[in-house]
């Protein structure tokens, strides 16, 4: 069996927007921040060119409206172009009004750059959870066929434990359907570790990520890793937070760009959306209502 081809995805947005930091920044400040987020994105631009990998990369709007040549880089080098939403705001402490509003805000906003269909979507800090999973209907509604939102773990700010860890298909409340690739976890007894990237990346020795993600696809399954611009950035300005979050943010920065580089030499990447059609949980162009839940209501899908 040939090596699983796994997610290489990218959240782009500044250190100043991280929900860790929010108590330092108010976002009425974000204009006035030291904006680090280009550089940071084309030095991974580089990188994965190096290694010869495509990438998805979710947008924040708010960055896209400020770089769109960044956004043109990105789709001109044959990455995946997939939305972070707008404004980076936890999706339950929004109503559904204003997801609503800002989904389709951050999704016209990277059509026009890109002249491509956007049908990818990431939300804040994987905020889809039992309490905001009306947003999935939101997503369908909005155009969207694929999904990287929901972390099957516990945590303090997102998570949806006990939920599928590998690319499913999953009914929303309304009946659509949509493609779902949860942040990749590891299985252990009593316990489900969440390994796809980013602080977790950071915390944990390199060795210990590679056997993990490594033990995914000796599963046959494929990863989702996760990193952000800001995290190759040791030179960012620091921010004055509590201890936990400032442990959280700036843990390893300086350690992380040649951890990357070890991780593309090891493992099979591509674009997210590659990945679900491979696993045929993509196979449907869009947006019908499903009848699924009339037939079956456990029935899972692919
Ligand atoms: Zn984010």
């Amino acid at each position: 069996m040939t090596d699983p081809l796994n997610a290489l995805t990218v959240d782009v947005e500044d250190y100043f927007q991280v929900a860790a930091l929010a108590e330092a920044v108010d976002r009425n400040d974000w204009s006035s921040m030291e904006y680090r987020v280009e550089a940071n994105t084309d030095r991974l631009l580089e990188l994965f060119d190096q290694y010869r990998v495509k990438a998805t990369f979710f947008t924040l709007g708010w960055v896209a409206e400020r770089s769109k040549e960044l956004v043109r880089r990105i789709d001109d080098a044959g990455h995946e172009v997939a939305s972070h939403g707008y404004s980076h705001q936890l999706i339950y402490n929004q109503t559904p009004e204003v997801f609503r509003e800002e989904t389709r805000k951050s999704k016209h906003i990277l059509e026009d750059i890109t002249g491509k269909a956007i049908t990818g979507y990431r939300a804040a800090s994987y905020s889809i959870t039992q309490q905001s999973r009306w947003a999935l209907d939101i997503l369908c509604e909005e155009g969207f066929t694929w999904d990287s939102s929901i972390f099957p773990v516990h945590h303090d700010r997102y998570g949806m434990p006990g939920t599928p860890r590998w690319p499913h298909r999953l009914t929303t409340d309304k009946g659509y359907e949509l493609a779902e690739f949860p942040l990749t976890t590891l299985k252990l007894p009593g316990y489900t570790l969440p390994i796809a990237g980013g602080g977790y990346f950071r915390l944990f020795p390199y060795w210990f990520s590679q056997w993990a993600l490594g033990s995914i696809n000796r599963q046959g399954q494929p990863f989702v890793f996760y990193l952000h611009p800001w995290e190759i950035d040791p030179g960012q300005p620091r921010l004055d937070v509590k201890w936990f979050s400032r442990f959280r943010h700036y843990n390893n920065l300086d350690v992380c760009e040649q951890r990357l580089e070890k991780l593309l030499a090891r493992f099979k990447f591509t674009t997210m959306s590659h990945v679900l059609k491979e696993r045929g949980v993509l196979d449907e162009p869009v947006l019908r209502q499903s009848r699924a839940n009339e037939i079956n209501p456990q029935t899972s899908h692919g």
